[in-house]
């Protein structure tokens, strides 16, 4: 089983194998809302409390099958998360460390279709993450944390220890980089995006 993503325009494309292996998260965090803000996304990123919903998978689940040349990266500071999107259309495509060696994937929901379709996939969300972020109080509470963080992170943790992390679309295993240099927001982009309302 695998579930397809694409950018909104179509040119980027990829899977997501084994779906059943993510977990589903809202991030609040102020530097998510920025990252949809500097993409000029906010409208069909964020919900009504400035949440995003994120698909947390490892890097090794994700293939691109089309269009790679266009993914580029953000950063919002020199040792910020990358954040990567398709430059032709600005959809955010997801989050990964910095360390290469972490073999974690956030992917945004913006390239995985509805929220039925990601729903019938990778199930309801599980965890509601950095919640003093968010903009309003949210009025529903996800259930299910401990049992899919219980799940995820051993898997994350032995994905690094034998090695499946080198098996990544994001990064030159052999020079242990992002395989596009990520482009660090400067101080005033990153107040526009941080203000941006
Ligand atoms: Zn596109
Ligand atoms: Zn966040």
């Amino acid at each position: 089983m695998k579930h397809k993503f694409r950018c909104r325009c179509g040119h980027l494309a990829g899977e997501v194998m084994e779906p059943r292996k993510a977990i589903r998260g809202v991030c609040y965090c102020k530097d998510c809302q920025a990252y949809a803000n500097a993409l000029g996304q906010r409208q069909s990123v964020l919900d009504d409390c400035g949440g995003t919903d994120v698909v947390a998978t490892q890097s090794k689940y994700v293939v691109f099958t089309q269009g790679v040349q266009a993914l580029a990266c953000l950063s919002l500071s020199e040792k910020g998360l990358l954040r990567w999107y398709a430059s032709c259309c600005n959809t955010p495509i997801g989050n990964t460390l910095r360390n290469h060696r972490v073999p974690y994937v956030g992917l945004v929901h913006s390239c995985l279709g509805s929220n039925t379709e990601i729903t019938s996939t990778f199930g309801a969300v599980q965890m509601q993450l950095n919640t003093k972020g968010a903009s309003s109080r949210p009025t529903w509470k996800a259930t299910g944390k401990l049992a899919a963080l219980g799940k995820f992170v051993p898997s994350l943790l032995l994905g690094r220890l034998n090695g499946s992390y080198k098996v990544s679309p994001f990064f030159d295993f052999n020079q242990g980089s992002p395989i596009v240099k990520p482009k660090v927001l400067s101080q005033s982009e990153l107040q526009q995006a941080r203000n941006a309302a």
